[in-house]
């Protein structure tokens, strides 16, 4: 796939509607193509902001009414003959309802967000303001005791800081920035031609938890809870490399 064949694809792609295969094309195009990579950076910004923005329409109470009573009478029409007979049917048809209500519920239960994919989307937002916008680093220092001093007046708490040049990822500098409400230090590393950003903050009620991965519109998200502190990784990197920083702040002890 080349950037002719790759841009008209770009929106969908963020979307997730296109099939696996074209994704996978998608993905082995645009994670060498800086300029694809940019395109697909403003698609998910956009997708996004359109989401949270949108004006939403109360529907009528005459078109509610209408929708309501024409799902009714397809329910009352697939109802089987015993249902439908007016008693001694009354029984079923109490439970008929409940489960309608019943199932109303489970559905809308499994369609919120939980706790973790609203982190996630903060993470994934942040990550993408700071490639699009001019603010990704506050302060640009290689020098772990350049940037480690620099959050000591700023925030509450104290993230590690280390470079890891040597092993692939150079640490580029530090921003302070929002998650769901939350402070984070975000640190910046570059690993090759691609930016990654670990948000940190502490969470001193939430239990330890090993690594775990998330896939989010062509970016990859590490999260993890040790000694107290939660980690999240955000990067278009593929997630093989991204384990590797993982593993790296893992080895690294606390301070
Ligand atoms: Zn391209």
């Amino acid at each position: 796939m080349n950037c002719t064949q790759a841009r008209p694809r770009i929106a969908a792609y963020v979307d997730q509607e296109l099939d696996a295969l074209e994704c996978l094309r998608l993905d082995a195009h645009v994670s060498g193509c800086r300029a694809c990579q940019h395109e697909r950076t403003q698609q998910v910004f956009v997708s996004r902001e359109l989401r949270r923005e949108l004006v939403r329409h109360r529907a009528p109470s005459d078109l509610h009414r209408r929708i309501r009573e024409n799902l009714l009478s397809k329910a009352r029409r697939t109802q089987p003959w015993w249902q439908r007979l007016r008693w001694p049917a009354l029984v079923p048809t109490a439970g008929f309802a409940a489960a309608a209500l019943f199932s109303a519920n489970v559905y809308m239960l499994a369609s919120m967000p939980s706790q973790e994919d609203r982190v996630a989307d903060g993470v994934l937002d942040s990550h993408l303001r700071a490639l699009i916008g001019s603010r990704a680093i506050d302060v640009v220092s290689s020098d772990q005791h350049t940037v480690k001093p620099w959050y000591a007046g700023r925030l509450d708490f104290s993230p590690p800081v280390t470079d890891f040049a040597t092993q692939g990822f150079a640490l580029l500098g530090g921003r302070i920035d929002y998650v769901e409400g939350r402070t984070a230090a975000a640190l910046v590393y570059q690993h090759r031609k691609h930016v990654v950003d670990v948000y940190i903050w502490p969470d001193a009620h939430s239990p330890e938890r090993a690594p775990a991965q998330v896939a989010r519109r062509g970016y990859n998200l590490v999260h993890w809870t040790r000694n107290g502190m939660t980690y999240w990784l955000a990067s278009d990197l593929e997630a093989v490399e991204l384990a590797k920083l993982e593993a790296l702040l893992a080895a690294t002890p606390a301070t």
